[in-house]
């Protein structure tokens, strides 16, 4: 395709944005930058019954956070189209709902609530169902039957009205979905939607064509959940005249539950341990939190990541993708139909992955603040110089999984221990090794490079010495010094903590060990 394409991501404000959510924002946006296009975030807030306080700014929040940036988009600089929320549009839309009202697409209806509501229960005493549409339409109360006169009278005086879409009979609409492939529908099937509210907004169909056409968007990439409503839209498309630039639909597949039995929600998420929100979202009601990846320490290149194989796959078996990379290689036709599982520890997979990439540098920073606030070193502490904590970084690095596991993981190369792992103790301690701790401690005290090899070597000469084998040795060691049979490198850590400590921790190992005997 040599156009530009022009995408949208058009959320309604009406809560937290939903991983779903994120994951529809994002493959518009890897599918506008591949393909050099635009991509604009809109916001539809046309219902205002359901118009959640903050839930905007949580949307871009989310967006900033992911790295996923529109060019044009309330939030992010306006272009072209502005505005870019549909509640500052309000007067636009009435104007095209007016227009399909003079060109014979659609009309005026006065039905009050409580009439449609007597129609719907004679209907259903009836057995059946009752729909405002072809069958029913001509016996309502709207401008299809009422003269002219009394139109225009009732609609000066001020009666509440809205503006319905004469849908066709028994014509049949085409829907053409880059993942669906073709998508049928019987006219017949659909009622005759509401496009414009009595309290003066549009619907969201109208609202969402209407602009979508004005903001030449040429892909309307969404959730599945908006499959139905597509042959609706197109059927606007063809009452407006506007066929020939009606955008391409791309339904994305639902996001499945973890064992795959249906769709994914937020009480999967409570229930299994994994959120399923970007950020922390307090609910303005019930001030109540729900958890977010970035608050549960995930990387948004993790996040972003994991999103991108839902529902997507590369032509081969890569998996790690960064931004860039995604950007060149998305495409839609690689989509698929069915929904897609989310593996919530494969996401935890993702961030170890990232985290390993991280340089020395980066997590030491990291371990910085957290050692600051677990353990209230002050700056000028030893252990907080970027050295020691790009060292002990690189030292922990590889067990652990997210950065506020350092300290965790790590808390024995801040503080001394002063519990030793007893299993271990119970299984290798013997007074008589008093003498080999003993004596490493003197070759230590002498050594005058402190090196991890340095360190290694002159524990091993010592065991020697005493005939024993470093083997034998060596996880006792380990837990004199961390409390712990199991950890980072022994001799890493060894020289990390420095030759005046490692005496220190041993010599106290040695007086309390003794003193348990
Ligand atoms: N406002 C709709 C939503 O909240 C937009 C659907 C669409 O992209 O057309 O998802």
């Amino acid at each position: 395709m040599s156009m530009r394409p022009r995408v949208r991501f058009a959320p309604s404000p009406t809560g937290p944005l939903h991983m779903g959510g994120v994951r529809t924002a994002l493959y518009n946006y890897l599918f506008a930058k591949k393909l050099q296009g635009d991509f604009i975030l809109r916001i539809e807030d046309t219902d205002q019954q359901r118009f959640v306080p903050g839930a905007e700014e949580y949307i871009i929040e989310a967006l900033r956070w992911c790295g996923i940036a529109p060019n044009e988009g309330v939030g992010f600089g306006d272009g072209p189209h502005a505005p870019y929320r549909q509640s500052e549009r309000k007067d636009i839309y009435r104007q095209y709902a007016e227009q399909l009202v003079q060109s014979g697409h659609a009309y005026y209806a006065f039905d009050s609530a409580e009439s449609l509501e007597l129609q719907r229960k004679a209907q259903e005493a009836a057995g059946s169902a009752f729909s405002y549409n072809s069958a029913t339409r001509l016996q309502l109360t709207n401008s299809l039957v009422l003269s002219e006169a009394d139109v225009r009278q009732r609609l000066q005086s001020g009666e509440a009205f809205v503006i319905r879409l004469k849908v066709p009979e028994n014509e049949t609409i085409h829907v053409q979905d880059i993942i669906r492939g073709d998508v049928h529908v019987v006219s017949s099937q659909l009622d005759d939607k509401v496009l414009f509210k009595s309290d003066g907004m549009p619907t969201y169909h109208l609202a969402n064509v209407v602009d979508d056409y004005l903001m030449k968007i040429t892909h309307v990439i969404r959730g599945e959940e908006w499959l139905p409503s597509a042959p609706l839209h197109v059927l606007l498309y063809r009452s407006f005249g506007w066929e020939s630039v009606m955008p391409q639909f791309a339904h994305l597949p639902l996001l499945l539950k973890p064992d795959g039995n249906g769709k994914l929600s937020k009480r999967d998420g409570d229930r299994l341990g994994f959120p399923v929100f970007p950020l922390n979202w307090t609910d303005p009601v019930t001030g109540e939190v729900s958890s977010g990846y970035r608050e549960r320490g995930y990387y948004p290149e993790a996040f972003v990541n994991v999103l991108a194989l839902l529902g997507w796959h590369p032509s081969d078996d890569q998996e790690v993708f960064s931004m860039q990379e995604l950007m060149e290689k998305f495409s839609l036709e690689r989509v698929s139909k069915s929904g897609a599982k989310f593996d919530p520890e494969k996401t935890k997979w993702f961030n170890e992955h990232y985290l390993r990439q991280r340089t020395d540098e980066q997590l030491g920073l990291a371990l910085r603040s957290l050692v600051k606030n677990s353990f209230g070193l002050e700056e000028d502490d030893p252990r907080m110089t970027s050295a020691f904590l790009n060292a002990a970084a690189r030292l922990l690095k590889d067990r652990v999984q997210f950065e506020h596991e350092l300290v965790v993981k790590g808390e024995y190369l801040f503080i001394a221990p002063d519990q030793y792992e007893e299993a271990v103790i119970a299984k290798r301690w013997k007074p008589e090794l008093a003498e080999v701790f003993e004596a490493v401690i003197n070759a230590y005290q002498a050594a005058d490079s402190f090196t991890e090899e340095q360190a290694e070597l002159i524990f091993k000469e010592v065991a020697a010495a005493h005939q024993c084998k470093p083997g034998d040795l060596l996880q006792l060691f380990r837990v004199m010094i961390s409390g712990h049979g199991a950890g980072v490198h022994l001799f890493g850590m060894v020289s990390l903590l420095g030759k005046q400590e490692v005496i220190k921790r041993l010599q106290r190992a040695l007086a309390v060990l003794q003193a348990s005997v």
